[in-house]
């Protein structure tokens, strides 16, 4: 059986306070409060890890030690079949320092056409949520969310983030940039891991 999250203080080890917000309310009707790792005045850790998952855990890992809370840290992004899971754990990266991403985006679409993905089957991508739950003994939990789809050029919709604009998921025809945010909070890969996480800990489900 999975350790459950007990009610009390935990740390959301992120500094973007959107993903503060979203596990804030995850949380709060099990009597958790999250703190950010922000406002502790924690640093960010390097995210040296190859994977989403390594760089979730040892953003989460570093936070339970520092604090002696439990910690729980997110890491996510676009994976895309024809450039060989490419942005992947560099999708922020991709973005530049100024974390432009309409030149992302452009980017990703720039390798697709060199890479003479033009045609639907050839655009498949795929989101990735990992989020690593950890205590400060060393115990750690970490999950897995996807969402699968394709990508379209040129962008369509200002909501969203990131390269929402350019993602269409498997049976929509809206972007996710398009959607209503409520309709892609219902199907996106952070929904799916953070539903897995629930269950685990939060829920007592495994
Ligand atoms: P992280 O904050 O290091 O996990 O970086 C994740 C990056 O992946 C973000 O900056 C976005 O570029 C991209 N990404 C992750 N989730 C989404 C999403 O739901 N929509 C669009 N882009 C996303």
């Amino acid at each position: 059986m999975t350790r459950r999250l007990l009610p009390g203080r935990l740390v959301v080890a992120s500094h973007n306070r959107g993903k503060i917000v979203e596990i804030a309310e995850l949380v709060a009707p099990f009597g958790v409060t999250p703190v950010s790792a922000a406002d502790l005045g924690l640093p960010e850790p390097e995210e040296t890890g190859t994977t989403f998952a390594a760089n979730a855990e040892l953003k989460a890992r570093a936070s339970a030690l520092a604090t002696g809370l439990p910690a729980l840290a997110d890491d996510s992004g676009l994976s895309v079949a024809a450039l060989g899971g490419d942005p992947g754990i560099y999708s922020a990266r991709w973005a530049g320092e100024t974390r432009d991403f309409t030149l992302a985006m452009q980017k990703v679409e720039d390798a697709l056409q060199v890479a003479g993905a033009t045609t639907a089957p050839l655009r498949r991508a795929h989101f990735t949520c990992a989020l690593s739950l950890a205590w400060p003994d060393g115990e750690i939990l970490t999950v897995e969310g996807e969402v699968h789809g394709r990508l379209v050029w040129p962008p369509r919709g200002g909501n969203g983030f990131g390269y929402d604009a350019v993602f269409l998921a498997d049976g929509q025809s809206e972007t996710f940039g398009e959607m209503e945010p409520a309709a892609k909070h219902g199907m996106s890969h952070r929904a799916r891991a953070f539903a897995l996480l629930k269950a685990a800990c939060l829920d007592g489900g495994a």
